[in-house]
């Protein structure tokens, strides 16, 4: 037998990574041996929305190749300093839907709650590029109030905790308030929406699976992988150990110009989400978000790569494509 004796306050690995993530545009540059020409937009892009990419997805990004298509996710660019119509701050009209500050009902029989206000990663496309973070992020405060609010409104059955990343919670943290959710009786199923294992894949930690199987709430994993590429090795192994241990493992996508808008990128992803244990849920189309305009794919456009994927996967490996619309009941099919 052999006996470990762990040090008592060690920072987990995952978080040493979130704190060491990439934040200055210049050195993530010359990290990835990019052209220099590129730094000035590139800092003022990030002047607006910050760098972030943890070094393990770095890692993932071909050097010199400034048409990466894991690159362009996460690179401020000059693009998204210019205006286009119709892209806005709030495109998904989430503001005016938060009753409870942190607490989304738009859907019945559904919750979502913001749990953490920040993410592992920028990403550049993202909706919530302009969220006031800040009042999302006096997250704990909060929990109270909305956890009064899902035990009044009982047709609520599935909790969502996303955010930001709910993720970036520590273990305790995300036990303290599965162990508050668990105590509301109409409550079954517990869905957490998240990227943060794709950046830092360590973040799937032993604690975090019993913290997910070992309770009365059935768990649901949402992850966001955009491209085949994004699945390493080490998030493959892990995620295995998620299978196995009985969590339903489901991935949504954003359809990105540059990135996956294509039918073998798309399908190539499809059959590696596949064989990780994944099934693909959601393509959505981008939301119309001030900034990301130059990741539009076009409607016309859109409806041909889902035909394309149809003809070529099986129809449990074709995710739904869709897109948000502000007041309406579900995500909108696009056909
Ligand atoms: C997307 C979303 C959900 C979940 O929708 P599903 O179709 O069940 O995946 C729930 N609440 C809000 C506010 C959402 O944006
Ligand atoms: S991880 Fe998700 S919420 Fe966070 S920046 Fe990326 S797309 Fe947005």
């Amino acid at each position: 037998m052999i006996h470990r004796i762990e040090p008592v306050c060690q920072t987990p690995l995952w978080q040493q990574s979130l704190a060491n993530a990439f934040s200055d545009v210049d050195a993530f540059i010359e990290f990835l041996q990019l052209d220099k020409a590129i730094l000035p937009a590139a800092r003022a892009a990030a002047g607006l929305f910050g760098l972030k990419v943890p070094r393990e997805f770095a890692q993932l990004i071909n050097k010199g190749d400034p048409g990466d298509p894991l690159l362009r996710q996460v690179l401020p660019i000059g693009a998204e300093n210019s205006p286009a119509p119709g892209f806005v701050c709030d495109p998904v009209g989430d503001l005016e839907k938060s009753i409870v500050p942190g607490v989304l009902h738009k859907y019945r029989g559904r919750l979502l709650l913001i749990a953490h206000g920040s993410c592992a990663v920028n990403c550049r496309y993202c909706f919530r590029r302009h969220y006031p973070y800040q009042e999302a992020s006096a997250y704990r405060q909060r929990w109270t109030e909305a956890l009064k609010h899902i035990h009044q409104a009982e047709e609520i059955d599935e909790i969502i905790l996303s955010g930001g990343d709910p993720l970036t919670l520590s273990d305790g943290k995300l036990a303290e308030l599965v162990s508050r959710l668990e105590a509301i009786p109409h409550l079954k199923r517990l869905r957490i929406h998240t990227r943060l294992p794709v950046v830092i894949p360590s973040r799937l930690t032993p604690e975090l699976i019993s913290l997910l199987t070992g309770g009365r709430l059935q768990p649901v994993l949402v992850l966001h992988i955009n491209h085949p590429r994004e699945i390493s090795t080490e998030l493959a192994s892990s995620l295995i150990q998620l299978k196995q241990a009985g969590i339903t493992l489901l991935n949504q996508s954003v359809l990105l110009k540059g990135v996956n808008d294509c039918p073998a990128t798309l399908s190539a992803l499809s059959l590696a989400l596949f064989e990780a244990g994944i099934l693909p849920y959601y393509l959505h189309l981008l939301d119309r978000v001030a900034g990301a305009a130059h990741f539009e794919v076009d409607m016309p456009e859109a409806r041909q790569l889902q035909d394309a994927l149809r003809v070529r996967l099986p129809g449990y490996l074709v995710p739904r494509m869709v897109r948000e619309v502000a007041g309406a009941a579900a995500k909108q099919p696009v056909f």
